[in-house]
């Protein structure tokens, strides 16, 4: 496909939308942003491992795909949701906003193809955050949303419009029968937030988990921005523990598989592999020597020896493997650095 096709170009925008806080953030901070980019002398990346891509998206900018049996998933290429086709109507999981009204457009096509009910009757929500749930109030009043307690919580204290909150709500374990379908959800502690639930699919070998492991991708900026990060390395253990062939992210257009997922979960060991042994080398003397009662600035360039030191070795081993290890490798390096030091007490030492 040309890249001046309709569909690229609208996919393309679809992705520009999700970063848009970006540079509005870097142009209060008074960056480099602040005068305006030229796509000249923006840095290069490796490229982008072609197992790392799914499906190309149609005119509209959507692809819907089977995952199995009357099991559905649909992406917009950055982002992703499914839905459950039954005889009493749809079940939709999660309602991006950056997919929007094409999320109806994959359903009525599959409904149609299938001579089945098109009328979503069920939402559930992965977690609370906006650009997974955005698109929730698009489905109006007459729906059952359901999410985990927390969800409901921080969605009510948020008060989006475009976000309402759920109507059934569980603490650990929901069983939602729909139209003779069965799916279970789970709650099994806080990871990338709160609220985040595990949604298996017993009679579709699938096990949907949003923003913990993006299949052949390594985690967005600052490891996906976990919450909890012992709680977020902990996840794919627990996601492993179910059985499951297909894997549903939340992310980039494609699904994964348990092979993809223990690739993910070695890239995370040898970040912490490579912090600790990091901390246990660079020498932060001379940061300290070197800027004085300025101890922000001694924390920083020492950190950032540490970061470079653990991540430098993990890009070189991912890159070609895992999509974008040369881009934020090092941000999620620095949040597992942080955890390491803070929650798990690493490296810390009492004042003789
Ligand atoms: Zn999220």
């Amino acid at each position: 496909m040309s890249p001046n096709s309709a569909p690229n170009r609208r996919s393309f925008l679809a992705r520009s939308a999700a970063i848009m806080a970006v540079p509005a953030v870097a142009t209060l901070a008074g960056g480099a942003l602040a005068a305006p980019a030229s796509a000249d002398t923006l840095p290069d990346y490796a490229p982008i491992p072609p197992s790392a891509l799914g499906p190309a998206v149609n005119a509209q900018g959507y692809f819907v795909g089977r995952v199995e049996k009357n099991l559905y998933w649909v992406t917009d290429s950055a982002y992703q949701a499914a839905f459950l086709t039954t005889r009493d109507g749809v079940v939709l999981f999660d309602a991006p906003p950056s997919i929007g009204h094409n999320l109806q457009r994959a359903i009525d096509q599959i409904a149609a193809e299938n001579g089945v009910p098109n009328k979503v009757t069920h939402l559930v929500y992965s977690h609370h955050h906006a650009d997974h749930i955005g698109g929730s109030s698009l489905f109006g009043t007459d729906v059952v949303r359901i999410g985990q307690v927390q969800a409901k919580q921080l969605l009510a204290s948020e008060n989006d419009p475009a976000r309402p909150v759920p109507d059934v709500t569980f603490e650990t374990k929901y069983t939602l029968n729909v139209g003779g379908e069965r799916v279970n959800l789970a709650w099994h502690g806080t990871n990338h937030t709160p609220d985040n639930s595990y949604i298996h699919f017993p009679g579709h070998d699938t096990l949907m988990l949003v923003d913990i492991f993006l299949p052949r991708w390594v985690p967005f900026d600052s490891f996906n921005l976990n919450e909890d990060v012992p709680g977020a390395i902990a996840a794919p253990d627990t996601a492993m523990a179910y059985p499951w062939k297909h894997f549903i992210g939340g992310h980039i257009g494609r699904l994964g598989t348990r092979a993809d997922m223990a690739v993910y979960q070695q890239y995370v060991n040898d970040i912490i592999d490579g912090v600790q042994k990091a901390l246990g080398t660079v020498d932060p003397t001379p940061f300290f020597v070197k800027y004085g009662n300025n101890v922000w600035a001694a924390s920083q360039q020492y950190l950032a020896a540490v970061v470079a030191y653990a991540s430098g070795p993990v890009i070189k081993k991912y890159l070609g493997v895992l999509a974008a290890a040369d881009v934020y490798t090092a941000s999620t390096t620095f949040a597992i650095l942080e955890s390491i030091r803070l929650d798990l007490g690493f490296g810390s030492q009492v004042h003789p």
